[in-house]
């Protein structure tokens, strides 16, 4: 089973998204699960503080790296071969290698940033790899964190259902279904191409290979 360990201030941003589907399905069936931890749980201070202004001035607040260092360290405990990732704007970019990469792991620690980021001695000393999912800016590394979930999750075997398939990028084809022509309007037509309804798979197959 792969573990998920999900580390952020927002842990309710988690609960639909995870409760539904694919993810939901997997997690009774023990293929995967998904703890969420609060980071603020992990913190020392009575006003329980997750963040902090930036040295050197600038806007914005930066996550501290006490709580989250306690809280990998809670995690890291179990020996279980374990993988540490930040999301960071400056990371390598989320492909399909490595969604297939992760999976090999028993647990994967995802660091979720917010604000102005995370004090980088998470990057420096603690994260094993930082991630970036494309090139722009969110608001936060919780959609991250549910965009690598699941990209890994279709690489853990009994993920998908039957009525799933694991396609690779470059294996990927259009797809029509009922009815053979949909009218949007009077007198237009919005045909599905003639070979997929032909039944003859080896024209589909070509077809399908061109696209
Ligand atoms: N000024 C920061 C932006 C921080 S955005 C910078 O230039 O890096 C706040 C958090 O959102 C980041 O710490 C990161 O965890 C997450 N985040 C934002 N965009 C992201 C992206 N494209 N990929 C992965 N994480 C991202």
């Amino acid at each position: 089973m792969t573990r998920f360990h999900v580390l952020t201030i927002f842990p309710k941003m988690f609960d639909s998204y995870l409760g539904e589907s694919l993810f939901k399905r997997a997690r009774a069936k023990k293929i995967v699960s998904a703890r969420i931890y609060d980071i603020r749980t992990f913190t020392r201070d009575k006003h329980r503080k997750v963040d902090d202004r930036p040295f050197g001035g600038g806007p914005g607040m930066v996550l501290k790296v006490q709580p989250i260092y306690d809280a990998v360290r809670a995690i890291r405990t179990k020996k279980r071969s374990v993988r540490v990732v930040l999301f960071s704007t400056r990371g390598k970019k989320f492909d399909a290698p490595t969604a297939r990469r992760l999976a090999r792991y028993d647990d994967l620690v995802l660091i979720c940033g917010r604000y102005e980021g995370v004090d980088e001695r998470v990057a420096r000393h603690i994260a094993d790899e930082e991630i970036s999912i494309g090139d722009y800016v969110l608001s936060g590394g919780e959609i991250p964190a549910l965009v690598l979930m699941e990209a890994v999750s279709r690489h853990i075997p009994g993920f998908l259902g039957k009525d799933e398939s694991l396609e690779e990028i470059n294996g990927s084809f259009p797809t029509y279904t009922r009815p053979e022509i949909f009218s949007p309007t009077r007198g237009k037509k919005w045909p599905v191409p003639k070979v997929l309804l032909s039944g003859n798979h080896k024209d589909i197959d070509i077809w399908r290979k061109e696209h």
